[in-house]
């Protein structure tokens, strides 16, 4: 057995429908501006070349039905309801003919941001992790297996207190979900455990404290989650 200095983390894992073992968590890639209306609502343009992503740690994750304080350092946080692509086995260099195979489910999640630390971000050229990446920024539903679920035109949606903010098809995705599979294994080995938050549609905006939020895609697992005050 290996010595450690001290305890290792314990590894993020998410609950499976219909079974005891939960999945664990490894990378979780996310993409930016999929969906055309978004991309328009942030002032920018779908870049039709190629899909282009950042990177959540596993300890950004908190599991649907968690309570989040507002997060340090921001006066400006958003939700992102996405879809999220669950893999359960390697690729690298395939072409999206085979992508599908690798996919192990599929879930929904919140892509937390804090957007006012991403807009000074992207001001001064800089990269996105302090806007993107944090404790409690990757909210996740329970995740259901690939047998289960065939991704077609399914809504996606998202309600604050009850409104919705959110809502579209996941159909309007502008990379869809093999191409983002086969592009990723182009600059990565992905392996069982990734996760692919898949962009979000139009309707992004601001929660606070007391705020509940309720989403995700039909057919999947909602993922909620309310915020309290700052620490
Ligand atoms: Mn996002």
């Amino acid at each position: 057995m290996a010595e450690f200095l001290f305890p290792p983390p314990p590894p993020a894992a998410l609950p499976v429908i219909g079974q005891q073992a939960r999945f664990p968590v490894n990378r979780i890639f996310c993409v930016g501006r999929n969906y055309a209306a978004h991309a328009a609502e942030m002032g920018s343009e779908v870049d039709r070349e190629a899909p282009f992503y950042f990177l959540k740690s596993a300890h950004a994750v908190r599991q649907s039905g968690a309570t989040l304080a507002y997060p340090p350092g921001t006066r400006d946080l958003h939700h992102e309801i996405e879809l999220v692509v669950a893999l359960g086995a390697p690729a690298f260099r395939i072409g999206a003919g085979q992508a599908m195979a690798a996919v192990w489910g599929y879930g929904s999640g919140l892509d937390m941001t804090r957007r006012d630390l991403q807009a000074a971000a992207k001001d001064k050229r800089r990269p996105w992790d302090l806007g993107k990446n944090f404790e409690g920024a990757a909210v996740l539903s329970a995740l259901t297996p690939a047998r289960d679920f065939a991704p077609a035109a399914q809504r996606i949606h998202l309600q604050v207190n009850g409104t919705v903010r959110q809502e579209a098809r996941i159909s309007d995705m502008v990379w869809s979900i093999p191409e983002l599979i086969a592009d990723l294994s182009h600059y990565y080995h992905l392996a069982p455990g990734d996760l692919i938050m898949t962009g979000t549609p139009a309707g992004v905006g601001a929660v606070g404290a007391g705020d509940r939020l309720q989403g995700g895609v039909e057919g999947l697992a909602e993922v909620v989650l309310a915020i309290d005050p700052a620490e």
